[in-house]
């Protein structure tokens, strides 16, 4: 058996190129040994935090998460037709075993998953797996929202920010999201309930905030730092919490100069605001307290979702370029076959 692999390089300058890969290298896979089982993927992630990887060495593999179906197994945990979510990276098939160290850096690395019931196993990789808990734990325990309260997103059309405005709204909060087109925005407010939700490339956020959040904003959820997120900060109230998820608008920026925004340490001080950044892997013991709290809403149809899905395994840069062009809606996946 053979598994096709996407190698990494070189860094990456700039936006990703396919020339910085190696796509479809072909690697025996070793017959399975005592605890061990063979794993298919199915799905794969295209996640933002791919493009910042810096503490690996080049080439390396592919990094990322995966659906896979076990294909044989000498494991019993793991018997075949079991669904796994699998920080395997970018490849086909997976010879693996509990306790791998190839993969057990990124935590967590591998789990079953729970079962779905009719609803896709994808959702793994989105609102009932990574995605669903960093908007879920970053929201509850850094923005701590309270009924009545303004929170606002941005990134609000993407993986996270999508389930992170629903979940604000299940809370009782007034929610706006800021995203890259009016399609993206209209979606927000017509079928995700945003109250409020503005295309950050064409219009003038401070205004808009003083018009929409009037007493100001008490919960910031940042996807995309730079200076959409400073000028977020400056309209925050006394005592505000900001959960600070990525920063996405500097991730392929080459230009020093600009990456400098408003400076802001005065406000929060005067305002004594709490800034939290965190990586989601800080929860993963709580993973499948997440998973299943974020598959309950769906199932009571609190929360929607949308997947961007590419389809085959030789066009998942296509996709991961995608995210840095705004060119997905809600979690982008690759799907193999
Ligand atoms: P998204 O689904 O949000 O995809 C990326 C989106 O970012 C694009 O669709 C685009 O939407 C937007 N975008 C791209 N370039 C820019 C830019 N220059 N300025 C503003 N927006 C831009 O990805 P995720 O939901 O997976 O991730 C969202 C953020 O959360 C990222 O920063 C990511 O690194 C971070 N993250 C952090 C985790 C953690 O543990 N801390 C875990 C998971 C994600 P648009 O059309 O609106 O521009």
């Amino acid at each position: 058996m053979k598994a096709k692999k996407y190698v990494v390089l070189n860094p990456f300058v700039g936006e990703p190129k396919k020339s910085d890969f190696t796509i479809g290298i072909e690697e025996s896979l070793p017959a399975l040994q005592e605890n061990e089982f063979l794993a298919e993927a199915v799905y794969l992630s295209v996640d933002p935090y791919q493009r910042w990887q810096r503490d690996l060495s080049y080439p390396y593999d592919m990094i990322g998460g995966q659906i896979a179906r076990v294909i044989e197994s000498r494991n019993d945990a793991y018997p075949v037709g079991t669904w796994v979510m699998g920080h395997f990276g970018w490849r086909t098939y997976t010879v693996t075993k509990p306790d791998d160290e190839r993969f057990s850096a990124k935590l967590p690395y591998l789990y079953r998953l729970p079962d779905f019931g009719d609803l896709p196993v994808s959702l793994g990789l989105g609102v009932c797996g990574r995605v669903g808990n960093t908007a879920y734990f970053g929201l509850t325990e850094f923005c701590k929202p309270e009924p009545g309260e303004t929170v606002v997103v941005s990134g609000a059309a993407g993986a996270v920010g999508s389930h992170v405005g629903q979940i604000a709204k299940l809370f009782g909060c007034r929610v706006i999201g800021f995203a890259g087109t009016d399609e993206k925005c209209e979606w927000l407010t017509k079928e995700l309930g945003f109250d409020f939700a503005a295309n950050y490339k064409t219009v003038d956020l401070g205004k808009y905030l003083d018009q929409n959040a009037p007493k100001g904003v008490d919960c910031y959820f940042d996807n995309v730092g730079g200076e959409v997120s400073s000028i977020v900060m400056s309209k925050m109230n006394e005592f505000g919490r900001v959960a600070v998820c990525g920063s996405i608008s500097t991730y392929n920026e080459t230009n020093p100069d600009k990456m400098k925004a408003t400076v802001l340490q005065p406000l929060i001080v005067g305002k004594q605001l709490s800034i939290h950044g965190f990586l989601v892997n800080r929860f993963a013991d709580r993973t499948i307290e997440g998973v299943l709290q974020n598959l309950k809403w769906i199932r009571e149809g609190k929360i929607k979702y949308r997947e961007t899905i590419v389809h085959g395994f030789e066009n998942a840069i296509d996709a991961f370029i995608g995210l840095f062009r705004g060119n997905n809606t809600g979690k982008s996946l690759v799907k193999i076959n």
